[in-house]
């Protein structure tokens, strides 16, 4: 680390207040440009969790509930204003964090104001029914309630646009919520709490506890006053609080991994494909859920597809995520790189040729976790490189001849997050959308998320949706009411 640099302190945000760890011990956020700590965030333990558990649960049945529905929705209105005066800020915070290309960053919190609007918009439309059943003198009616304090544990990749997947439509039902942010990126949630107090929040709604998993987090997930857990992570970390979240008969939402499929057939528009499947490999370095990291090519474009796909990750400037022109900045993690470099490696030994690897670029000063984009050919089923989430910038490419063969290769992958195929052939999307074992499938395009539409995993990708009127229904849960008369 270099003693010059100034190293910011981040409070926690919970009660509505600024909140330094109990335990007074703190964790330094690394730029992953640089690998030197820049700022400074708590490593918050169970005296913490419960602290941010007993003001998420007083607020949940005081000044929270006591709001209509319209005055909540206001509130998050009011959110989404500060959110759009402090985008560039947020931008950069989330640069040094997590080392996201600045031009990535910008159009994601351009779009973050809207997202709130829009579960803002559906909170005070939350209707139910009047059912009709089947006795006489009986008024029978549903409520939607919230199911509690609802507990977001966030990764790294987008960490204020993930907790915001969480947190909106858990507001918007009328639940509270503490986050636990990644220990690897927690600046922006930490400036966002401040947000939510400026904006008038009663105090406890949302509440920010940052460290690591396996203490804080297992202490939130365990705590009797959280009702729900919405994880957004890795396997191993989705399997550990899904199953201590078991284990406390507590229902979670799961949004893990992905191996996603790209099937392009030779009547695709390959200009359009080429720098779609680009952008869906190499944006945020491969560091996205949703990455579609199989490539499968039909024979009759393989070889003119791969020599154009090439060409254009050539062009990737990889270096100074604060750079406008940058396309892919480092990885977030060293453990992450040093997976990658392992995925490499072991692509190399099970006989994949490595068909392209790109260069950084000559301007950004050495040291960092920068990695070059890497194209492998020659790959098989049963390869790591084909079966396994690498979560960096690694495209494994397949040639297929029929649509059944690349539909059964596609759906051969315990994930099943999302999937894209490329065709010009109307018949053929609308037969083989519904063969793709995915929660998204993208016909033309890839990477397309909306605040508006429903996305969660298949198979091994998860269960839950977030985004969409689907994600609001996570956290509510039906009350059904009797009244006899006479
Ligand atoms: P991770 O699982 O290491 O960590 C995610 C969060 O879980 C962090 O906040 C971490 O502190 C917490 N955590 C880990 N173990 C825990 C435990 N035992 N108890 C409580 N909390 C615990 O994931 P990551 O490395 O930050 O993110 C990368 C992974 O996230 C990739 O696998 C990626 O595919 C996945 N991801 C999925 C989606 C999606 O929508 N499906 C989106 C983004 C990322």
């Amino acid at each position: 680390m270099s003693e010059q640099i100034e190293v910011v302190r981040f409070p926690m945000q919970i009660g509505g207040k600024a909140h330094n760890p109990c335990g007074g011990e703190w964790i330094g956020s690394l730029n992953p440009a640089t690998e030197e700590v820049w700022a400074m965030i708590p490593r918050a333990g169970a005296e913490d969790a419960e602290m941010a558990a007993a003001a998420a649960h007083e607020a949940l049945r005081g000044a929270w509930a006591k709001l209509t529905p319209t005055q909540r929705g206001a509130l998050m209105f009011r959110l989404a204003d500060l959110l759009e005066r402090d985008a560039e800020l947020l931008a950069q915070l989330d640069a040094r964090d997590n080392g996201k290309p600045i031009s990535e960053l910008r159009k994601q919190y351009a779009y973050l104001p809207q997202h709130w609007r829009y579960f803002g918009g559906l909170v005070d439309k939350l209707e139910a029914q009047v059912i009709p059943v089947d006795r006489n003198g009986v008024f029978n009616f549903t409520r939607h309630e919230p199911v509690g304090v609802v507990l977001a544990i966030t990764p790294w990749n987008s960490p204020l646009v993930i907790a915001s997947w969480k947190i909106a439509p858990a507001l918007a039902a009328g639940c509270t919520t503490i986050v636990k942010p990644s220990e690897h990126a927690s600046i922006s949630t930490l400036h966002f709490a401040k947000l939510v107090a400026e904006a008038g929040f009663p105090a406890g709604v949302v509440n920010v506890v940052t460290g690591y998993g396996h203490e804080v987090g297992e202490a939130l997930v365990a705590h009797a006053k959280v009702a729900k857990v919405s994880f957004t992570g890795g396997e191993a970390g989705g399997r550990a609080v899904s199953t201590l979240a078991a284990k406390h008969l507590k229902p979670t939402v799961m949004e893990l991994g992905g191996k996603s499929p790209v099937i392009v057939f030779d009547d695709a528009d390959l200009d359009r494909a080429v720098s779609t499947v680009a952008a869906g490999i190499f944006s945020s370095s491969g560091q996205s859920c949703v990455a579609g990291s199989r490539l499968l090519l039909q024979a009759g474009i393989y070889d003119e597809f791969l020599r154009r796909l090439i060409d254009r990750a050539r062009a990737i400037v990889v270096g100074d995520p604060l750079s406008a022109e940058t396309a892919m900045g480092p990885i977030t993690t060293r453990a992450q790189f040093e997976t990658i470099q392992s995925h490499l490696f072991d692509a190399h030994e099970q006989g994949a040729i490595c068909a392209f690897k790109g260069d950084r670029s000559s301007s950004f000063p050495t040291g960092g976790l920068f990695l070059p984009p890497h194209i492998f050919t020659g790959v098989t089923p049963l390869m790591r490189v084909w079966r396994e989430e690498v979560f960096g910038p690694v495209l494994a490419v397949m040639r297929f001849e029929t649509e059944a063969e690349a539909v059964a290769i596609a759906n051969d992958s315990p994930f099943g997050l999302a999937a894209g195929l490329w065709t010009r052939d109307l018949d053929r999307a609308l037969r083989l959308h519904k063969e793709l074992e995915a929660g998204t499938v993208w016909i033309n395009s890839y990477r397309g998320v909306s605040s508006m539409t429903p996305l969660g995993g298949f198979k091994r990708s998860g269960f839950g949706r977030e985004n969409g009127q689907e994600a609001v229904r996570e956290f509510l849960q039906t009350k059904s009411v009797w009244m006899e008369y006479q």
